[in-house]
């Protein structure tokens, strides 16, 4: 079986020709979220309509680590360490405190509901970066089918607390991510149908006092969305996509795909380097061992 989809000759040195996607973990009904805890040698994710986090052990497998999980979707970890969270069911970003209480980062703006946080990222300066789709309030599969109040837009909460709505020209905005030196932010916009059009990312150029310019379409997933994705240091994004994963390089080329055979929802780097790219695909949890390390922090 072939794990790998080589589109240009340079993909073969991305991958490793003997190391094979692997099934960690099967039985979920919409995996999503993952995030590596170096630290406590586990990784986390959401099983969204099963409204839990859980948590995958090296040589152990499968404990729950919360539930109910307010049908948690996105997480990372902020400059501390600490579980940052995309909450549908409060419609709310939370931080789990090292004690284990939790703190609310962001559940309105300007006097309304956000609608349902699907992913976060938290940049080097502390401030914490959301995507606010309506998936979580369109149906109660993933959370309670509610009325729309604010666009679906993205926001940053600054190191003191104050949010932003910093990208308000989005159909639905779903994964992001920075590039490696944080001069660029990638967002997809995955449509209000999610499979429909669009389903490109695009790149906006990061300014002086984190201001965004550009925003032009940067690459069109297909088939499939960029529900999902993280960078590698050398900038490469990988992204979700319905066959599987997708490498794009920098300039917005496709350069080759790990195959999964699940729709896949999210990924995240971990490992001993970093050089593990766990995937979140519908029912199940999978690995691969690359030949490129992940950025994600910390
Ligand atoms: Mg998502």
């Amino acid at each position: 079986m072939a794990f790998f989809e080589i589109v240009d000759p340079a993909f073969r040195s991305y991958v490793l020709f003997n190391a094979p996607v692997k099934q960690l973990a099967t039985g979920f009904d919409w995996a999503e979220g993952p995030v590596w805890f170096g630290d406590a040698n586990c990784l986390l994710f959401s099983d969204i309509p099963n409204n839990r986090i859980m948590r995958w052990t090296p040589g152990v497998g499968i404990t729950t680590f919360r539930q109910p999980s307010n049908y948690a979707n996105g997480h990372t970890r902020d400059r501390e360490g600490r579980l940052v969270s995309c909450e549908h069911g409060l419609r709310r970003v939370t931080r789990t405190e090292l004690d284990g209480s939790i703190t609310v980062i962001a559940d309105g703006y300007q006097g309304k509901r956000l609608n349902s946080p699907n992913d976060v990222v938290v940049a080097s300066d502390g401030a914490i970066w959301f995507t606010d789709p309506h998936y979580g309030i369109a149906s109660d599969y993933e959370g309670f089918k509610a009325e729309q109040e604010l666009p679906c837009n993205v926001y940053r909460v600054d190191p003191s607390g104050g949010i932003d709505a910093v990208i308000t020209d989005f159909n639905c905005p779903n994964g992001l991510a920075f590039s490696p030196d944080e001069s660029r932010l990638y967002v997809a916009d995955t449509g209000r149908i999610f499979q429909g059009d669009p389903q490109h990312i695009r790149a906006f150029d990061v300014g002086t006092n984190w201001r965004l310019s550009g925003g032009e379409v940067f690459h069109r997933i297909e088939p499939g969305a960029a529900d999902g994705f993280r960078l590698d240091t050398e900038g490469n994004i990988w992204s979700s996509a319905a066959d599987g994963v997708h490498c794009v390089a920098p300039d917005g080329r496709l350069l080759g795909k790990v195959l999964v055979p699940e729709l896949v929802s999210n990924v995240c780097f971990g490992g001993r380097a970093k050089q593990q790219l766990f995937i979140t695909a519908t029912t199940s949890l999978y690995s691969v061992a690359l030949n490129r390390n992940g950025v994600q922090r910390p």
